[in-house]
């Protein structure tokens, strides 16, 4: 029964049935005006979903090729930049800061837990001779789910005054609101196969007029990832080099559809959906990795005791065709992951709490009650 499998991983995510056969049409040629039509749409429905007047460039690459060119069309070799890790996707930053010869100061929290903006006020007024040139940002990091506190940390970068804001948005946006203009970000890089609702292979990159300046002077060498061609090509609605027209049909049709459901809809979705499984997890008592105000409205994690992560991944996608993902690094068998990212509605909650539940139940597992979960999530989505 392959076609019923379920993706409930934080990405690649499900893609609505209109998406996949928007990518089935025959190619057309990427000089032509017909493409020109569609750059010009999806680069509107860009800005929109970015809540932005900044250029929304797009790349042919996942979501690390769009915070590299994020790092390498801002800064300079031997910048100093703060680096905020408490997860995989924060360690990614410093990995790709240290490939391009940065100097990297490292602000750090446990994993599970949010990043404390404290500790970038600190060494950000301390900084007077404004030798950090950027501070670095995951948003949502999706290997612990928390959602950590960019606003605040921004804030601290712009009262520095001379520290750009570099942010991964690759699993909050499309899943809560990331005001670009509103909070200042300079350089936003996200990934279309996650709160886009498309296939992986386009990376997203908004780029503020103060990252414009700085790209002026940034001598990390580039040529693929060098954003100047995109914004020059974008501005007649073309690419630089061939883009994966196939995508760009799948997007146009995907953000139609998140037009059509409004920014403040899909916002409060997934809050809801994300209420919703940690409701059924508490229900199941089913300890929560991350704590309820700092939790990720794209993903949730859970640290089963007593029961292997593992078995119950195993059994969730052998027996009821569904996808959850397992831990990273340290993590690996300690947790598992559900996503609710994208294209997801109630109905997909509501499933996977009752196959979780079945799965325990096969397990063996004890301390729950079966139908607590489903219980606690109906009574979020029903309110
Ligand atoms: C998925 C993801 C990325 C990008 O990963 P790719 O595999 O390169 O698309 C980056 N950051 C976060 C937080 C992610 O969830």
């Amino acid at each position: 029964m392959d076609d019923k499998f379920m993706l409930m991983i934080p990405g690649p995510t499900p893609v609505p049935e209109s998406v996949l056969l928007a990518q089935a049409k025959h190619l057309i040629g990427h000089r032509s005006g017909e493409f020109s039509e569609i750059m010009a749409e999806v680069t509107a429905g860009l800005k929109w979903l970015h809540q932005t007047k900044n250029d929304v460039l797009m790349l042919t690459a996942s979501g690390t090729g769009a915070m590299e060119a994020g790092i390498i069309n801002v800064l300079s070799v031997g910048d100093r930049v703060l680096v905020g890790s408490n997860g995989k996707f924060g360690d990614r930053w410093v990995k790709v800061c240290k490939a391009f010869g940065l100097n990297v100061d490292v602000i750090e929290a446990e994993w599970g837990k949010p990043l404390n903006p404290d500790d970038f006020k600190a060494k950000l007024e301390a900084d007077t001779d404004k030798t950090i040139k950027a501070v670095l940002v995951t948003h949502s990091e999706t290997s612990t789910g928390v959602l950590n506190d960019l606003k605040t940390i921004a804030d601290h970068a712009h009262a520095h005054g001379e520290a750009l804001v570099l942010v991964d948005a690759v699993t909050s946006l499309g899943a809560c609101s990331v005001p670009v203009d509103g909070w200042g970000l300079d350089v936003v890089a996200s990934g279309s196969q996650k709160g886009y609702m498309i296939p992986p292979g386009l990376g997203f990159v908004a780029m503020s007029d103060r990252a414009w300046q700085a790209y002026e002077t940034s001598n990390i060498p580039k040529f693929y990832f060098d954003l100047g061609p995109y914004r020059k090509s974008g501005a007649k609605n073309t690419t630089p080099f061939t883009p994966p027209v196939s995508l760009f049909f799948a997007l146009q049709v995907a953000l139609k559809m998140m037009q059509d459901e409004g920014l403040d809809n899909i916002f409060s979705r997934h809050a809801k959906l994300q209420t919703a499984t940690r409701a059924a997890m508490k229900g199941l008592n089913l300890p929560l990795f991350a704590a309820d105000e700092v939790a990720s409205p794209a993903v949730t994690a859970v640290m089963p005791q007593g029961v292997e992560a593992e078995k119950i991944r195993s059994i969730m996608r052998k027996q009821y065709d569904i996808a959850l993902a397992g831990g990273q690094d340290h993590l690996k068998g300690q947790i598992f992951r559900v996503g609710h990212l994208g294209f997801v509605g109630n109905r997909d909650i509501l499933t996977a709490v009752a196959s979780l539940e079945a799965t325990l139940a096969q397990l063996g597992a004890n301390g729950f009650t079966p139908g607590a979960g489903l219980a606690a999530a109906q009574a979020v989505l029903s309110a």
